[in-house]
């Protein structure tokens, strides 16, 4: 397959990039200085791109690579693929489901409990040798507190799972009700919002997702509740969220994903009942290891003729 010409968007994980250059004849999108000088000289060359979070197949990409006939995706979000024009131009897409799902739920667990207990707090306090004048303080209990999940799919379902051993009651909001599972189904997000302290969103980001967290959920989760976000910075109106925090309609917030990444609103730096990751969720070494393979794998799999390990179109 050397000679059929795969498009890396932006830098990745380096197993993937080394291993496309083994197998393919690589192009890296960040080696020129524009998209635009890129696609004057290669466009007909092109005929897979491998996206991620950042940088996926816009419509203009997908319309500049005239031989494109697959997109695969490092990551299990759709978000950044034009899958409409895909469909449209008969362009095979493909993610990676299943292998991050256990990742990201051990994020969510790991963010809540940092807010509840204060864990990034209490280490600075003993780094800053703090301790040796007064005590920390008290935290708030994570065990037994009641979580609604907007997503119930699979890193949704890894969440609960995980929840339910430390004595949570969960509930979820998702566009169906699941018949085999007994969580309580609400029909709306603000409807799970008013009946759970902590409300962690995990559902793809699309057109009707976008800003799903607004003003009325912040609002009925409250001066006590905790926003967990690990979906997409997007599913969050994050002007309100701040606002919210500052006012203190809201209790706290654990995000892993923000509306502009990599930028991060001021306002958030500056609070002590935030915790702020870098869209970490995934980022192992061994489930990082494990996407890039089977991004290679749907590569190969279509250049070879035969089905998609993971296909999404
Ligand atoms: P999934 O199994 O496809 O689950 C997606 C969930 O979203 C489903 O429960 C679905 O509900 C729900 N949903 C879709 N549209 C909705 C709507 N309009 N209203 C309410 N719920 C809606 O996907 P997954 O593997 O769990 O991944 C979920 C998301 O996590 C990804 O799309 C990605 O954005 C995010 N993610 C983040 C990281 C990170 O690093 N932070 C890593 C991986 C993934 P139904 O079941 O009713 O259809």
């Amino acid at each position: 397959m050397d000679g059929i010409g795969v498009l890396m968007t932006c830098p990745m994980f380096a197993h993937l990039e080394q291993e496309l250059a083994k197998r393919f004849k690589l192009y890296r999108l960040w080696d020129y200085p524009s998209p635009r000088r890129f696609f004057e000289t290669h466009s007909g060359s092109i005929r897979a791109v491998v996206g991620n979070t950042k940088v996926g197949a816009d419509a203009e990409l997908i319309h500049a690579l005239p031989r494109l006939e697959m997109v695969a995706t490092y990551s299990v979000g759709l978000d950044k693929i034009d899958l409409g024009k895909c469909r449209e131009k008969g362009i095979r897409v493909a993610n990676t489901p299943d292998v991050l799902t256990d990742d990201v739920a051990d994020v969510a667990i790991a963010l809540m409990l940092c807010v509840l207990r204060k864990v990034c707090g209490c280490d600075a306090f003993v780094r800053s040798g703090k301790w040796k004048s007064r005590d920390f303080g008290f935290t708030t209990k994570f065990s037994g507190q009641s979580i609604g999940i907007v997503g119930l799919g699979r890193i949704g379902s890894a969440i609960a799972k995980r929840a339910e051993a430390f004595g949570c009651p969960i509930s979820y909001h998702s566009r169906s009700e699941k018949p085999r599972v007994s969580y309580k189904y609400y029909p709306s997000a603000v409807e799970l919002a008013r009946h759970c302290r902590i409300l962690v969103v995990a559902c793809a980001l699309t057109a009707e997702t976008r800003h799903i967290i607004g003003r009325e959920v912040l609002d009925a989760l409250g001066p006590e509740g905790v926003l967990i976000n690990i979906g997409r910075g997007a599913h969050v109106d994050e002007p309100e969220l701040v606002s919210a925090l500052l006012e203190g309609r809201l209790g706290g917030a654990g995000l892993d994903v923000f509306e502009n990444e990599p930028e991060v609103a001021e306002e958030l730096l500056r609070m002590d009942n935030v915790v702020l990751l870098p869209h970490v969720g995934s980022d192992t070494v061994e489930t990082s290891t494990v996407m890039a393979d089977l991004v290679l794998a749907n590569l190969e799999a279509h250049f070879a003729g035969n089905p998609l390990p993971t296909p999404v179109i």
